[in-house]
């Protein structure tokens, strides 16, 4: 049997996956072996959350289940401390990252739109990190952010810091059709118990908006297996 070609999504915190690209990873796991790369331990508020230090260890486990849903294969843990990417740190994430790449050579990338979505700053260095790696692998041949729409944005502006505009369906790349796996995204999402108040609110929103999801594409050459792919500018 061939072997299978893989996928590298690389997230800051157990449920940016839920909340991101699930319907991709979702669709691409029946194809790939999708590998998630989680960089910290989602442990930000534990002084403040009333599991405290269990908070860290739970997250992780709610990603997990998720992951499972989505069909991926291999989460890993980077650990670093949620809240805390920044300059310092940037290459040694990038280390750690590449190691992961050249072991299961994907064949492109799947992360976050360079302000990270939301703006959360981890975010940020997260899809920077993310960039510099697949700028640095040749063999990789593209690198999909997922941006949020200009609506969702908007929903969003009560957020805990500023929350960048989002995009307009004509100025993405990608837009992926989700409908035949709204209920693993869904799924995904309400394994995050700790996080369930941003769950209710942000799955009650996916069955009302169009069943999509969008990316801006990087790319040296046209990846493998596109075929559900559904924007015609790719
Ligand atoms: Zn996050």
């Amino acid at each position: 049997m061939e072997k299978k070609k893989s996928v590298l999504v690389v997230t800051a915190h157990p449920d940016d996956e839920a909340f991101g690209p699930s319907g991709l990873i979702a669709k691409i796991s029946a194809t790939h072996d999708v590998h998630l790369v989680c960089v910290t331990d989602g442990a930000s508020d534990s002084r403040f959350h009333p599991l405290g230090p269990k908070l860290g260890p739970l997250r992780r486990e709610e990603l997990k289940k998720s992951a499972h849903i989505l069909g991926v294969k291999k989460v890993h843990f980077l650990n670093y401390k949620d809240g805390t990417l920044s300059n310092n740190l940037y290459h040694e994430v990038a280390e750690k990252l590449t190691a992961i790449a050249k072991d299961i050579n994907p064949t492109f990338i799947i992360t976050m739109e360079n302000r990270g979505v939301s703006g959360h700053l981890d975010h940020v260095a997260v899809s920077m990190i993310a960039s510099f790696v697949y700028r640095n692998m040749p063999s990789i041949d593209a690198i999909l952010y997922h941006v949020a729409s200009k609506e969702s944005s908007e929903s969003m502006k009560d957020y805990f810091i500023y929350f960048p505009p989002g995009f307009e369906k004509k100025d993405v790349d990608l837009v992926v059709d989700i409908s035949d796996v709204l209920d693993k995204k869904i799924a995904a999402a309400k394994c995050h118990d700790t996080q369930m108040k941003d769950v209710l609110r942000v799955t009650k929103r996916w069955l009302v908006v169009p069943k999509e999801e969008w990316y801006l594409v990087t790319k040296r050459r046209n990846f493998a297996d596109a075929s559900f792919f559904t924007n015609q500018k790719l």
